[in-house]
């Protein structure tokens, strides 16, 4: 999406509404540095506070996403564009959520080791040895409910047996047997079990 023209099409709109960026603002419950963010296409508005703000412009969010008005003609490739590049946005977010949970579990191990290997080799007394390699467990325990939601939410599982692609729960998840990111789990959609692969696309 282009972020600039959405944020000149916004100025526009307030401007033919008659509105300042601190009116709008104020009928969005929001700050004045909000809107400008927005209008010199440094930020999107929040999906939140989309239709309340294409409400106080007087368009759709078809016409806001696209950063003009959509005419009839044009509606329904414009709202295909729109969907594509949500899911390319989507796919691009996904590959860097899961290159976070790589970054935190190599993180989590680099501490534990460090400190795994402190405790073994450095002379000290035996309590300081233990909270040393108890220590060093506690990025991994604070980190691992994160990683797993990560796991779960960015991309989707393909059923090894139908091609099903879907995004479990949280707790399938949780207790699925795992190789990796190949998790051993139920297919919604035939019920049956087997080892499944993350997939960034759907299609
Ligand atoms: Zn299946």
């Amino acid at each position: 999406m282009d972020q600039v023209k959405i944020g000149q099409f916004i100025k526009d709109c307030r401007n033919k509404n008659n509105l300042t960026q601190m009116q709008l603002a104020e009928k969005l419950g929001i700050t004045d540095r909000a809107v400008s963010k927005w209008e010199n296409g440094r930020a999107m508005p929040d999906s939140a506070i989309m239709l309340d703000l294409c409400k106080e412009l007087k368009i759709t969010v078809n016409d806001l996403l696209s950063g003009e008005v959509v005419t009839m003609d044009n509606y329904n490739e414009n709202s295909e564009k729109i969907i594509l590049e949500m899911v390319k946005e989507k796919e691009k977010n996904d590959k860097l959520l899961l290159k976070v949970e790589i970054l935190m579990g190599v993180v989590c191990i680099i501490i534990m080791l460090s400190l795994t290997i402190i405790a073994s080799y450095v002379q000290m007394e035996e309590w300081l040895r233990v909270l040393l390699i108890l220590i060093g467990f506690a990025p991994i325990v604070v980190a691992a409910p994160f990683m797993l939601k990560i796991e779960q939410i960015a991309g989707y599982y393909e059923c090894k047996e139908c091609g099903h692609k879907y995004v479990p729960k949280y707790s399938s998840v949780f207790y699925a047997m795992h190789i990796n990111r190949t998790r051993y789990m139920k297919c919604p959609e035939c019920n049956k079990r087997s080892w499944q692969k993350k997939v960034i696309n759907k299609d």
